[in-house]
């Protein structure tokens, strides 16, 4: 960014990451900044607070693993927080056993009963498993049939995306499970990007750290409403798109949680993720807290039984579904956004993607600069700094 102060007013609607970030680099940038978010804290779904009892950490909105591999943001986050070195093993009970995931060699030997190595895993999973028919997988079934086959498949995925999603994988695109990887080691880290880590206290903190910046005023418990614009040069809105509009073309799905918490003395299950892949298990997942952060050690233990269920409006929206039709409601969203001045649309809600936090504050970070850039020539600020259909 340039050195010359800018001056003006910004409203920020959302105090989770990317409000946090797009506040940060305006505010360095000389403009005044207020940031108002309906919620009681800052965060967003990041938001981490200790519990009180047992001193653990607990992911609020669910568990929160830091992965990327931009190197940029990796070192944007480590000047707000120390991020401790953490690798997400998950482990996945189905049919009466407990597997590793992602799908990695001993995941398949294990569920085969065989002592197989590399090559010879990867021939069988090819050879007899996989079904090499299906040349581009198109959706999420076709995805898994292609690249496990139908045994791994209905015992790891079938159930579990029922459950997750609400409807059958043949219904969802291949893109959902791309993001696991199939390995043909050991190696069981979920993740396969170059920084991973967890922070040493929280999210919560780090953001705290990103809006402790002269020109930032946060106002928390204060829902956004259009004539809060007024007096503003311009509004970043990270809130969800259809709800700026007042839902008037209909409502965008979502998938919501609930999070059926409860509390345990010692180690309930030994792992902080634990995957239910059976259909027949009502809830996806339970994540023991404490074992987000290793280095601390704490007696009593915090745990979330997972649930996925259809979004209703006073849900929490967690996941976009952007399947056919919710990408056609989408499409004419953005074209009513792109048709609205003085207001661009941001982040995981605001463009109605599903965004890990690292892509969230790279387009954080584009976005300020963006509008640094059209401001200093006099440009227009688009409604959005990237294609959300
Ligand atoms: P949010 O965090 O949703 O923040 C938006 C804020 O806007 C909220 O605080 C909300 O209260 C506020 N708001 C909305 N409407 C209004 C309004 N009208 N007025 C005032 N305030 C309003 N990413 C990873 O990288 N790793 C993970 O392991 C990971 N796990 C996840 C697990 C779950 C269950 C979920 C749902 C997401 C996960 N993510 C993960 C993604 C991560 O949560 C997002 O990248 C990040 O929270 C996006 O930040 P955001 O600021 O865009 O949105
Ligand atoms: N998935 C599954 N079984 C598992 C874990 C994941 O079927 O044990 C599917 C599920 O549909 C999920 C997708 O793979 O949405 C991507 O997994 P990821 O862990 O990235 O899920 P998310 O972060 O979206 O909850």
């Amino acid at each position: 960014m340039t050195s010359a102060k800018a001056e003006g007013k910004i409203l920020i609607v959302g105090a989770g990451l990317s409000g946090a970030v797009i506040g940060r680099q305006l505010a360095q940038e000389g403009y005044q900044i207020t940031i108002v978010d309906s919620r009681d804290h800052i965060g967003g779904n990041c938001h981490t607070e200790r519990d009180a009892d047992s001193g653990v950490m607990v992911h609020v909105y669910g568990p929160h693993i830091f992965h990327t591999d931009d190197e940029e943001v990796w070192n944007y986050v480590n000047e707000f927080e120390t991020f401790m070195p953490y690798k997400n093993r998950v482990k996945t009970t189905s049919k009466g056993q407990v597997f590793s995931l992602p799908v990695n060699l001993h995941t398949i030997n294990q569920f085969f009963g065989k002592t197989m190595r590399p090559d010879e895993a990867r021939a069988f999973i090819t050879e007899e498993q996989a079904d090499t028919t299906i040349t581009d997988p198109q959706t999420f079934e076709e995805q898994a049939m292609r690249f496990v086959g139908k045994d791994l498949y209905e015992a790891f995925f079938k159930g579990y995306t029922m459950k997750q999603w609400g409807c059958h994988p043949s219904e969802l695109p291949a893109s959902i499970l791309k993001r696991l990887p199939v390995r043909f080691n050991y190696d069981d880290n979920y993740f396969f990007h170059k920084f991973q880590g967890m922070p040493e206290n929280g999210y919560t903190v780090m953001i705290e750290r990103m809006l402790d910046c002269p020109g930032i005023t946060v106002q928390l418990n204060t829902t956004f409403t259009q004539d809060m614009a007024e007096g503003y040069d311009h509004v970043f809105y990270a809130g969800p798109l259809d709800g700026y509009f007042d839902y008037k073309l209909g409502r965008l799905g979502y998938r919501t949680l609930d999070f059926e918490r409860f509390t345990y003395e010692g180690d309930y299950q030994g792992c902080a993720v634990m995957n239910y892949g059976e259909v027949d298990v009502p809830f996806t997942r339970i994540t023991e807290h404490k074992h987000f952060a290793p280095w601390e050690s704490h007696e009593g233990s915090v745990c979330y039984r997972e649930f996925s269920r259809a979004a209703e409006p006073e849900d929490i929206p967690y996941y976009p579904i952007r399947q056919v039709k919710e990408k056609a409601l989408l499409s004419e969203y953005v074209e009513l956004a792109n048709s609205t001045n003085g207001v661009t649309f941001v982040g995981r809600l605001g463009t109605y993607r599903y965004l890990d936090m690292d892509v969230t504050i790279r387009e954080a970070l584009d976005t300020a600069r963006g509008f640094v850039a059209a401001k200093q020539s006099n440009g227009t600020v688009p409604a959005f700094f990237s294609n959300p259909t």
